[in-house]
């Protein structure tokens, strides 16, 4: 991979902050996006706006085919059979609402889900609304201190009432990249079904839904050098059949009377709505960027970064990682000292470095670990050896002041 070029696909890593070079280290919270997305958003508002699916002239008929199309790149993404497994979303949190929602209703009190002590709270709060709404019980498998979930634990928790896993593939806060495929197969030799929540994944790891055994798998596009307010639910064929409609409103239905309304068939049942059209075509250009890249480059460059990054931190006096998971993806969070995380923070955004700090929407992570929040610096394509360097030597500035 040639980073130079690739960095001049991305014009914002060249503009200033706070006098500085801009190092962009948030890139678990969003990624920047190519100039050819950026691009393709402004050509299709140029050229070809108009709503689909619903119009008999030329640009809702290219609008609708560039969506379609758009729904065969996702698929082909991820190894799904079929585009009736696709739906357009919001983004994960919206995906995961869906599924919570909507296969929720098929569940009975009583029932038992089993999630992870690392989710995102997108991953916790629509299953607690369910829990709330239905009387389901949620069950968590614990992880040990590198942040490595506990298997025997998760092997413990199923019972003859657990129906659905819903687990992240990627740790947003400490990286750690859990066994999904493995515990895919638990799940499912005990007849419950898997959710992955792939946001930190896509962008990562070459993911093949099937091969994994997902029976949902959702992502934003944010995340992954695409646009904002996109994202994806693949859910398998034969469950999204039978679930019933999430949202209600125009492109859903089949037929609408007040004596009953039926349903549009896969994938549009679960897209009610005017969707994101021009989001959901700049995903497909999004996904031909990393593609063009090599997800398998991409990785091996960000894992370099990575161990780099890891080794120089940890000469550093003071400062602790949090997250220390073998293969881990490439996320490094810490504290240096008894230095507060936002202090941190503020310090490095004065010399031009953005990281992100808090709670990374899992407090239940961090009561685990018995702490408030952590700095959370995470690598892109683009990111370079140069850039961490710069990042290590703020850092050590940062120590001497606040330690
Ligand atoms: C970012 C993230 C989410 C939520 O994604 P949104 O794009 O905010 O909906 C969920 N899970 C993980 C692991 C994330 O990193």
């Amino acid at each position: 991979m040639n980073i130079d070029s690739i960095r001049a696909d991305f014009p914002i890593l060249s503009r200033k902050v706070n006098g500085k070079d801009l190092i962009y280290l948030d890139n678990a919270a969003s990624t920047q996006t190519p100039r050819a997305v950026v691009d393709d958003i402004e050509y299709i508002y140029y050229n070809r706006k108009a709503n689909v699916h619903r119009g008999v002239h030329c640009l809702s008929q290219e609008a609708t085919a560039a969506m379609e199309e758009a729904r065969e790149r996702v698929r082909r993404f991820i190894g799904a059979d079929s585009v009736e497994e696709i739906i357009f979303t919001r983004g994960t949190t919206e995906s995961i609402n869906l599924v919570a929602s909507s296969y929720g209703l098929l569940l009975n009190e009583g029932d038992e889900i089993i999630l992870t002590v690392m989710e995102h709270h997108s991953n916790i709060v629509p299953w607690q609304l369910l829990a709330s709404r239905r009387g389901i019980v949620i069950k968590v498998v614990p992880c040990d201190e590198r942040g490595v979930l506990d298997l025997d634990a998760y092997r413990a928790l199923f019972s003859p009432r657990t129906r659905l896993v819903s687990v992240t593939q990627v740790s947003n806060v400490l990286g750690t990249v859990n066994p999904v495929a493995e515990m895919a197969a638990i799940a499912h030799s005990h007849g419950a079904l898997v959710c992955i929540d792939g946001a930190q994944a896509v962008a990562h790891t070459k993911v093949d839904v099937k091969a994994l055994g997902a029976d949902f798998y959702v992502f934003s596009s944010h995340k992954m050098y695409g646009p904002t307010g996109v994202g994806i639910l693949y859910g398998r064929r034969d469950l999204l059949e039978t679930m019933p409609p999430y949202q209600g409103g125009g492109e859903m239905i089949g037929h609408v009377s007040f004596s009953g309304t039926t349903w549009a068939e896969l994938p549009f049942k679960f897209e009610a709505g005017t969707p994101d059209y021009v989001g959901a075509a700049a995903l497909a250009k999004a996904i031909d960027y990393l593609e063009g890249l090599g997800i398998e480059n991409v990785a091996d460059h960000e894992h370099e970064l990575l161990e780099y990054a890891t080794s120089l931190m940890e000469t550093i006096p003071g400062l602790r990682i949090y997250g220390t998971a073998p293969h881990k993806s490439a996320v490094i969070s810490f504290l240096i000292g008894d230095a507060h995380h936002y202090d941190t923070g503020i310090l490095l955004d004065q010399l031009g470095i953005a990281v992100r700090t808090g709670h990374h929407c899992a407090q239940p992570l961090m009561e685990r670990f018995g702490i408030e929040g952590t700095v959370r610096a995470s690598f892109a394509a683009y990111n370079t050896r140069v850039e961490v360097d710069a990042f290590i030597a703020a850092l050590r500035r940062v120590a001497a002041m606040l330690v």
